[in-house]
């Protein structure tokens, strides 16, 4: 087997920015201790990645030796779990940021890359089953760099125990010790910070859970034939189904300029359906049979959305509906910048970055004109990718429904 170490030498993190590395970054050269190890006896399977090195750590060579540290190493005991025996310690940045004045500081986004290698080979290597992502900069380091859109702060972040398949093991992230020793009125956030650290302790005893192939879960249905039977089988159906479209814009009002490409519907948990939207007479006639359908309960993630879409452009006014997911998101939990499916997908089922190669032929200069939608549409192979994305959008939705419809019921 190959030594950490040796791994952690020769291999730099390329990004679409260019190679990162101690080479780009420099910050090897200012501090006594450069490139400063993983540090822990790591019993329980724990990873714990922090910000950066600050001044005693820098003097004695391993992590968490001053106030913050101290304050962790006593809110994990008290939880029962020793930071140096149970778990093993990395930083965002290997080396202490220093700033003109010889103080410690907050690494930059560019240090946070040059080391992102070393993180993701320690997670490698060490294959936590845990991993505690303290504060704003180590959520930046191991998630920053998969998550495309908008990251945000780890106020949006933390609390959520996220089954990672890209590290087969439970992201958790926190605020980071120095926060909470900041905090004027310590109370409140030190109690989020406690229960947050108690759900990733307990995770650690929790078996991980497949994420499995969710690509082959999506069945693309494109004959005319076929897309009939489909939407008569579904039609016979009773209970929930999920349903999602993908449209040329945000809001449908210029008829001439707008159509709905696609529609996906999904039913149970490993199997979602997508078709070309119809455009003839008996498919349409086929299509709001079945979102009319009395026995069937809609869910939408963001109803008004597809609600809208049908009833302008196609008349058909979806009937009953049943759950919005972006709406049982927020009411679970309402903090801003959470309810939306990608973030929902990822944060309770591990799924990450599905939309990548399409979304940016979805974003609208503005909420009339028109997106790049139809680039994919007019491609054999790009429209394959849409219906498939599509597809997953049903599928996630209804996962995230019938979890969220769980919560609903244990917070009675
Ligand atoms: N703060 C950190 O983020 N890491 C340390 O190792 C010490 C203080």
């Amino acid at each position: 087997m190959r030594g950490f170490f040796e791994i952690e030498k020769t291999a730099p993190y390329k990004s679409e920015k260019g190679v990162h590395s101690c080479v780009s970054c420099g910050m090897y050269k200012y501090v006594l201790t450069p490139r400063m190890k993983p540090y822990g006896k790591f019993k329980e399977g724990i990873m714990v990645i922090g910000e950066s090195p600050g001044e005693n750590e820098d003097k004695r060579g391993k992590p968490w030796q001053g106030k913050a540290g101290r304050a962790l190493q006593r809110k994990f005991k008290e939880l029962g779990i020793s930071l140096f025996d149970d778990c093993i310690s990395i930083n965002a940045t290997s080396c202490r940021a220093i700033d003109k004045k010889g103080a410690n500081r907050t690494p930059t986004e560019f240090e946070i890359a040059c080391c992102r290698q070393k993180v993701i080979n320690a997670a490698k290597h060490y294959k936590p089953k845990v991993i505690i992502l303290l504060g704003g900069v180590a959520l930046s380091s191991l998630i920053g760099y998969r998550w495309k859109s908008n990251l945000g702060g780890i106020m949006k972040w933390r609390g959520w125990t996220i089954p990672d398949g890209d590290y087969n093991a439970w992201v958790c992230p926190t605020f980071h010790p120095s926060f909470i020793e900041r905090q004027e009125e310590k109370n409140e956030v030190e109690v989020i910070w406690t229960s947050d650290l108690k759900q990733a302790f307990g995770r650690a005893s929790d078996p991980f859970p497949g994420i499995g192939k969710i690509d082959d879960c999506v069945h693309i249905v494109k004959d005319e034939r076929e897309v009939e039977t489909l939407l008569k089988d579904l039609n016979k159906g009773k209970g929930y189904m999920a349903f999602d479209i993908e449209t040329t814009g945000l809001k449908p009002y210029n008829k001439n300029d707008h159509e709905i490409v696609s529609i996906s519907f999904c039913n149970e948990l490993n199997h979602a359906y997508v078709i070309p939207f119809p455009t003839k007479k008996k498919g349409l006639q086929l299509l709001k049979r079945l979102l009319q359908n009395p026995k069937i309960e809609k869910i939408a993630a963001n109803m008004k959305f597809e609600d809208n879409w049908l009833n302008v452009l196609h008349g058909i006014e979806v009937t009953p509906w049943g759950f919005d997911t972006m709406q049982a998101a927020h009411i679970l939990d309402n903090r801003p910048g959470i309810t939306g499916l990608k973030f929902q997908s990822y944060v309770q089922f591990g799924v990450l970055g599905y939309d990548e190669s399409v979304s940016p032929y979805l974003k609208s200069p503005n909420s009339n004109t028109p997106n790049r939608i139809m680039e994919l549409v007019n491609d054999r192979r790009s429209f394959d990718r849409l219906l498939l994305y599509n597809g997953i959008d049903s599928l996630m939705t209804y996962r995230l429904a019938l979890l969220q419809m769980i919560e609903f019921d244990r917070s009675r």
